[in-house]
């Protein structure tokens, strides 16, 4: 199955999926000097909002504003679910250290002491989260102030409605208005892509002329609301030199996929991660894993594949979207190595009856169950496989979406399985 030779690739760790968890755990690997291959497409980190959720929400209902407390609970309810199984000290070493190299590498993040902070969302809900980019930060603030504010949206533009986000926040945030912009140089275009518009903020003379059309409408705004398209590579320097033209703060909101956040966070993973010479990134799927002293990657187009050869391997493959796992008939299978799910019995299970339950939906939490160290739990006939790791969302007994945990599970999972990784292979 695979073409190994004197000459294969070696890495002490092979990451397979380089989504959050997966560039997250790179990072935590080469920075403890291990030498790292990361194998997968950069696809998925394209679709989230770009704010990382620590903990927010458990039992259903019940929002936290400390998610230490949260996840302390969360110990004492649900044992198995993957936050439960770290340490606080070390999520919080783990943040540190992502948002460390987050900030090294000219994408800083901000948060309240150990709190989490409220975010206006792009269909004007108010969502808790724990750490936002540096150029949402004034939106959190002007919120809690409830100043008055002028939030604008692009003509062309889809799913993003500065009308709908004043009118839903009407009674939380009455100081909210609402325009419709037309972006310079777009006036004849039916649609508008969010990428697009951010390059194109990258360049002054574009912040310039767009700055000129929204002064008519500032009137009392003590800060300006847009989506999150304030440039692509420099988004800081958008964000200031608007503020600088509008005299006010500006803010980004988060925005529906694709959230151009969260392709500034890939790429600045990418970047800096290559900088590093322990690190090497294949952008490719894994076909197979075969596991024998050590383990053999095929990965790549089946007429030319790619062997790398490994100690250890770290699954951060995700779920349904990533295609980590895979739905059938006859249930949900993990689809690179065929290791075990947990789900419930029958697919009948899988959803309850009212689509909204606050409780959410069994087929929510299914996943690999492992143990404290984030080895995969074999079925009773499986040999144990010596370094193999799993962690991120594919984990068993995390309903993300609904408990406001998506990036908490992913970064604080990856630190774990790369700290135990460092351990077993002194
Ligand atoms: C629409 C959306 C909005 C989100 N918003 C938030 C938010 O507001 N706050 C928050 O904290 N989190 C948010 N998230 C969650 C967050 O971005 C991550 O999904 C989550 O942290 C889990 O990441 P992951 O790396 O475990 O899985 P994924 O992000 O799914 O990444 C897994 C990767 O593995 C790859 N892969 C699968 N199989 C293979 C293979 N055989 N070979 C190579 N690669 C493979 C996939 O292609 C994918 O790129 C959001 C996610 C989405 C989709």
């Amino acid at each position: 199955m695979n073409n190994l030779t004197p000459n294969t690739p070696t890495s002490d760790i092979t990451i397979i999926g380089s989504g959050m968890t997966g560039m997250a755990a790179a990072l935590f690997a080469v920075n403890r000097g291990i030498s790292t291959t990361l194998i997968g497409r950069h696809s998925a980190m394209n679709f989230a909002s770009g704010l990382m959720d620590l903990m927010g929400i458990h039992p259903a209902g019940r929002e936290w504003d400390d998610p230490w407390k949260a996840i302390n609970r969360i110990r004492k309810d649900l044992p198995d679910h993957p936050l439960a199984k770290v340490d606080n000290r070390d999520i919080e070493t783990a943040i540190e250290e992502l948002l460390a190299f987050l900030k090294d590498q000219a994408l800083p993040y901000h948060r309240a002491a150990r709190k989490n902070v409220n975010v206006v969302t792009s269909v004007g809900t108010v969502k808790k989260t724990y750490t936002v980019p540096e150029t949402m930060w004034n939106g959190v603030a002007a919120l809690e102030k409830k100043s008055p504010a002028l939030i604008v949206d692009l003509d062309g533009m889809k799913l993003f409605s500065a009308r709908q986000i004043a009118s839903s926040l009407k009674q939380r945030w009455p100081g909210l208005r609402a325009r419709t912009i037309v972006f310079p140089g777009t006036e004849t275009l039916e649609e508008l892509h969010p990428e697009h518009v951010a390059r194109a903020l990258d360049l002054s003379a574009n912040r310039v002329k767009l700055a000129d059309r929204i002064k008519p409408f500032i009137k009392d705004a003590a800060c300006i609301g847009f989506p999150a398209l304030l440039g692509m590579y420099r988004s800081l320097e958008a964000v200031k030199e608007l503020e600088q033209l509008l005299e006010r703060p500006v803010f980004e909101i988060p925005t529906p996929p694709v959230s151009v956040p969260g392709i500034r966070l890939q790429e600045t993973f990418v970047s800096g991660l290559g900088k590093n010479p322990l690190f090497r990134t294949l952008s490719t799927m894994v076909t197979h894993v075969e596991t024998n002293s050590g383990f053999a990657i095929t990965a790549g187009k089946s007429n030319a594949p790619a062997t790398i050869r490994s100690k250890a391997v770290l699954l951060a493959t995700g779920r349904f979207l990533g295609k980590g796992l895979t739905a059938s008939r006859q249930g949900i299978r993990e689809s690179l190595m065929d290791l075990p799910v947990e789900q419930p019995e029958t697919r009948e299970e899988w959803h309850r009856d009212d689509l909204f339950s606050p409780q959410g939906h069994p087929v929510n939490k299914a996943g690999i169950k492992t143990d404290e160290s984030f080895r995969p739990l074999g079925r009773p006939s499986d040999k144990p496989v010596k370094n193999l790791y799993v962690a991120g969302s594919i984990l068993a007994g995390s309903d993300w979406m609904r408990m406001k945990c998506g990036s908490g599970v992913a970064i604080a999972t990856a630190f774990a399985a790369v700290k135990a990784i460092e351990k077993a292979n002194k």
